[in-house]
C-alpha cells in the first residue's frame, strides 16, 4: 500500500460508464497545486482561486486531444481581475492572477467569518472565461468563451457547456485550503458528458435509455463527496469504482501532472524588444533591466543595449 498520497494525486482518470454512452474526467491535485503556489505569495483568497482555475484548466483541457498549450484565462472587474492558467498537452501546469490588494483588504475586512472560502465567481466579478488552445504556427486557434456567471465557478464552466458545445455536461469542483498544520492545497473536480451521437465510441443503448441513464449517472457522479475525493488512502480507480461500479465502468487511461514553466530569457527578450523606448528607459536602473516572470517568479536581467539591438 502506498504511505504517501502522491500516488492518487496530481493525475486525471478518463472513464467510460454505460457502455460508453458517457464519458468522465476525475482530477485530483494537490503537490502540482502547491507548488504552482510556491512560486507567488498570494493572500488566501487569490490562492483558492488560483487552486479552482487550475483544475477546472486541467479538466477542460483533458476534454480536448490537443498537442500544445491550452489556456484557461479570465478577465473581469472583480477584486481579482485577471486569472490565466496554461496546460500543455504534456501536462505541465502553471497558473498565475491579477488582482487589486487594496480592494482585496477592504473585501476581507467586510467578510464575518475570515476563514472561509468566498466563491471564486464573487472575486472575479463581471466578466468573462475564455479558453484557447494554441498548436503552434499554421494550425488554428481553437477559442471558446463564456461569461463569468454563476455562484461557483463550476456554474460558469457549465454554461460554456450549453451554450457553445450543446453537449449534455455535468462537473462538480472540490477545494481545500490549508488548515491547522496543514500548508497545503488541494483540489478535485469530476465530470461527466454525454458522447457526442455522431462519433466517438459506439454504445449499445439506445436514445431513450441514454437519456434516462444519464439523469442517474449525474446522481451518481453529484454523490461524490469532499472527505472521499481528498482522502489520500483512496485511489482515482476505487473512488470511481465506488461511484460507478454499476454502469459498467471502463478506465481508459490516466494522465499526470506537474508544474512546468515554458519562459526563457529569449522569450522576454523578444517581448522587451516590442516596447517603446520610453517604457524602456522608464525600466531602466544603472544601465540594466529587470524582468520577472508572472508565471514563475525567475528574474531575468538585460542591458539595455541588449534589447535596443533587437
Ligand atoms: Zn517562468
Amino acid at each position: 500500500m502506498p504511505t504517501k498520497n502522491d500516488t492518487n494525486f496530481d493525475s486525471c482518470a478518463s472513464f467510460f460508464i454505460d457502455n460508453g454512452a458517457y464519458q468522465g474526467r476525475l482530477i485530483r491535485l494537490n503537490d502540482v497545486l502547491n507548488t504552482i503556489l510556491s512560486k507567488h505569495r498570494y493572500p488566501r483568497p487569490v490562492s483558492a482561486v488560483i487552486a479552482e482555475c487550475s483544475v477546472l484548466g486541467a479538466m477542460l483541457s483533458s476534454m480536448l486531444k490537443y498537442d500544445g498549450l491550452f489556456t484557461l484565462q479570465t478577465q473581469s472587474n472583480g477584486v481579482i481581475n485577471m486569472v490565466v492558467v496554461d496546460v500543455t498537452s504534456s501536462g505541465k501546469i502553471r497558473a498565475c492572477a491579477r488582482y487589486d490588494e487594496k480592494r482585496l483588504e477592504q473585501n476581507q475586512a467586510l467578510r464575518k467569518t475570515s476563514g472561509e472560502i468566498e466563491p471564486t465567481p464573487h472575486l472575479l466579478g463581471g466578466g468573462h472565461l475564455a479558453f484557447t488552445v494554441d498548436q503552434g504556427p499554421s494550425t488554428q486557434l481553437y477559442q471558446g468563451i463564456v461569461d463569468l456567471q454563476g455562484k461557483t465557478l463550476s456554474e460558469c464552466a457549465l454554461r460554456y457547456f450549453k451554450q457553445s458545445e450543446q453537449i449534455d455536461t455535468d462537473l462538480k469542483l472540490f477545494l481545500k485550503a490549508p488548515e491547522g498544520d496543514s500548508q497545503s492545497w488541494a483540489a478535485a473536480g469530476i465530470m461527466l458528458q454525454k458522447m457526442p451521437s455522431d462519433g466517438g465510441k459506439k454504445t449499445s443503448l439506445d436514445e431513450e435509455s441514454i437519456a434516462e441513464n444519464w439523469n442517474q449517472a449525474k446522481i451518481f457522479m453529484e454523490s461524490l463527496t469532499e472527505d472521499e475525493v481528498f482522502n489520500a488512502a483512496l485511489s482515482s480507480e476505487e473512488l470511481l469504482h465506488r461511484l460507478f461500479h454499476a454502469n459498467n465502468l471502463n478506465i481508459s487511461n490516466t494522465k499526470n501532472y506537474s508544474f512546468g514553466c515554458r519562459c526563457s530569457r529569449e522569450k522576454l527578450l523578444n517581448t522587451l524588444s516590442t516596447f517603446s523606448e520610453a517604457d524602456i528607459n522608464a525600466m531602466v536602473e544603472n544601465n540594466k533591466i529587470t524582468a520577472t516572470c508572472n508565471f514563475c517568479s525567475e528574474k531575468y536581467v538585460f542591458d539595455k543595449g541588449e534589447i535596443m539591438k533587437q
